[in-house]
């Protein structure tokens, strides 16, 4: 629980597997705490994310997963955001590998029910209230970082990475997990700051 997270602020997310026309999807949504300051929107734009009305982006974003969690990593922020995710949920990314990512800009109450996920997501046809951006769970990193040497979040070494989960690559078949870690806070912003 303690180490491993980088929060940006408080956060509250909804993972679940909805229907699309491209089949099954694991989607997540993330917003802030109810009681926290509204505002991933500024977020979202920096990282490459889109409102509904744009096509659907895929900027980027990486995964690793954790027994009942999951990281969002968003490498132009060198930041990740780190969520519950329920066994069933991760399974079926490790299957399918593609998620959707929805960062909102309003505070949902952690207790909301998939109903109250879902008008959420009804009201965010307005503009600026909901980001958007695809992704697949395997992606390409750099050989230190599958290996645990280098932060899984912003690819540089440190003597106190944690371990923090699995990322995953591709292969012909199933993606391939490598036990990954990454710095035990908000990751350092320049490499010569502590020297
Ligand atoms: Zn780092």
């Amino acid at each position: 629980m303690a180490a491993a997270e980088h929060p940006l602020r408080e956060l509250s997310a909804w993972t679940w597997i909805d229907s699309t026309p491209d089949g099954l999807v694991s989607m997540v949504l993330i917003t802030p705490a109810a009681d926290g300051p509204p505002g991933l929107g500024a977020l979202a734009e920096r990282v490459g994310l889109r409102q509904p009305s744009e096509p659907l982006p895929s900027p980027g974003l990486r995964l690793v997963l954790h027994d009942g969690y999951a990281m969002v990593i968003l490498p132009q922020a060198e930041t990740a955001l780190r969520i519950p995710a329920d066994t069933g949920w991760a399974d079926f990314v490790r299957r399918s590998g593609t998620v959707i990512v929805i960062l909102g800009e309003q505070a949902l109450a952690a207790g909301a029910t998939r109903a109250d996920v879902d008008r959420y997501l009804l009201d965010a046809v307005m503009p600026g209230r909901i980001w958007l951006g695809k992704t697949r769970l395997a992606a390409d990193y750099a050989s230190a970082q599958v290996r645990g040497e280098t932060c899984i979040i912003c690819g540089r070494a440190g003597r106190d990475l944690t371990p923090v989960g699995y990322a995953y690559t591709p292969t012909t078949g199933a993606p391939l997990g490598w036990p990954v870690a990454a710095h035990p806070g908000p990751c350092p912003t320049a490499p010569e700051e502590k020297s």
